[in-house]
């Protein structure tokens, strides 16, 4: 049998359009109502033949990605060999530009480019209905992450339905030097609010979608974490009102935080919001990204 190539996966990191939080369920998800949108910072993820199941992560912050079992394309890799009854056999290889524990969804993303790249490694020929089902198991932002785009996601963010959206939007990304925990973050919006609080709907966020309309949008994003996220790290409302006061035509935390996004009016004025916030000291570093862009692909 001769060898099989290497499958290498590039696969963007998500911002939350609209994240509205409900109730606390019994399972210990919250109900949620959010916007995806799939932005240009990625995560590669290559799948090479190997015996056993093993992971190992470059780039930024790699150091704080665990290569143990809870790796999460490690654990997309060994649910898919389960399923599928093939040998779990690969070397997962990341390379991460999403930043880690971020709110950006790179964990997530891996998970998706390593089914995306185990699939074809293995030509286990899953469709993606079948890899969705998978992803749906291994976290409620897998799913979004396997699809890309823009999509409105319920239930605990992993019922996606298609969102029509106009034209590309040009944002600012700017990271913290250390993650927060996506699990005590809820805990401080149920502290905050209670357990049983309605989410706010995504409308307004949807028609700034349809229209296309970076200005109607940058006005209606918004984020029901976002007040439990600034509690658990005040530095971020300087963050925040750094980028509005530098003509961002909205901000706001990044699903669970700390990365803080910015819509901007075009992509030189991304580069231009992107330097100032650098130089004002107000985060670690900034990247300009754009959105929405396609899921996981291949090569
Ligand atoms: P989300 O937006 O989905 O809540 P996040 O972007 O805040 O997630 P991740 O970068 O996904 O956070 O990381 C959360 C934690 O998951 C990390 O602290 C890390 O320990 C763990 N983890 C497991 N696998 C990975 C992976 N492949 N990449 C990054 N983190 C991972």
């Amino acid at each position: 049998m001769p060898v099989p190539s290497p499958v290498t996966v590039r696969v963007p990191a998500k911002v939350n359009l609209h994240l509205g939080v409900g109730p606390r369920r019994p399972d210990g998800y919250h109900d949620l109502q959010t916007v995806f949108q799939a932005l240009s910072i990625y995560d590669e993820v290559t799948a090479y033949p190997a015996p056993g199941l093993t992971v190992m992560v470059k780039g930024q912050d790699a150091d704080e990605v665990p290569v143990d079992s809870t790796n999460l394309a490690l654990r997309a890799a060994a649910l898919l060999a389960e399923r599928t009854g093939v040998d779990a056999a690969a070397r997962i290889g990341i390379r991460k530009e999403i930043p880690v524990a971020g709110g950006m969804a790179g964990g997530s993303a891996d998970a998706a480019a390593a089914l995306v790249a185990c699939d074809a490694l293995w030509g286990t020929g899953l469709s993606r209905a079948q890899l969705a089902e998978l992803a749906a198991e291994l976290g409620s932002d897998v799913p979004f992450c396997l699809q890309g785009g823009c999509a409105l996601g319920t239930g605990r963010g992993q019922v996606l339905t298609p969102v029509l959206a106009r034209g590309s939007f040009h944002w600012v990304v700017a990271i913290a030097a250390t993650g927060l925990s996506t699990p005590e973050v809820y805990a401080e919006i149920d502290r905050r609010r209670g357990p049983g609080a309605e989410a706010t709907p995504p409308d307004e966020v949807l028609a700034a979608l349809r229209l296309g309309d970076a200005k109607r949008l940058g006005a209606a994003l918004h984020n029901d974490l976002e007040p439990a996220a600034i509690g658990l790290r005040p530095a971020l409302r300087a963050t925040l009102d750094a980028g509005r006061e530098l003509g961002a035509l909205g901000a706001m935390v990044s699903g669970s935080g700390p990365t803080c996004v910015f819509l901007a009016r075009s992509h030189a004025a991304a580069i231009r919001i992107a330097a100032a916030l650098t130089a004002e000291a107000v985060c670690k570093t900034t990247r300009v990204a754009e959105g929405p862009v396609p899921g996981p692909r291949v090569g």
